[in-house]
């Protein structure tokens, strides 16, 4: 009855994950603006080089979990 419907489960899973990609790119490019720092910007300890490919980061992980934490 409700054409809302008519792509099936499959079909709303599929975009809502499409979404999510979208949303976390877009909250990704806010947070994490340039390049990555060598040196954490807020207590100057190195960032491990894997972290920093990983994601364009700023912060080592201590300080990173302390930031989102507000
Ligand atoms: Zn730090």
């Amino acid at each position: 009855m409700s054409t809302a419907w008519a792509g099936g489960t499959d079909a709303i899973l599929e975009r809502m994950d499409k979404m999510t990609e979208l949303f976390v790119a877009e909250t990704r490019k806010a947070i994490y603006t340039g390049e990555s720092a060598t040196h954490c910007e807020e207590c100057g300890e190195p960032i491990p080089e894997a972290r920093r490919q990983a994601i364009a980061c700023k912060y080592c992980l201590s300080c990173q979990t302390e930031l989102e934490k507000g």
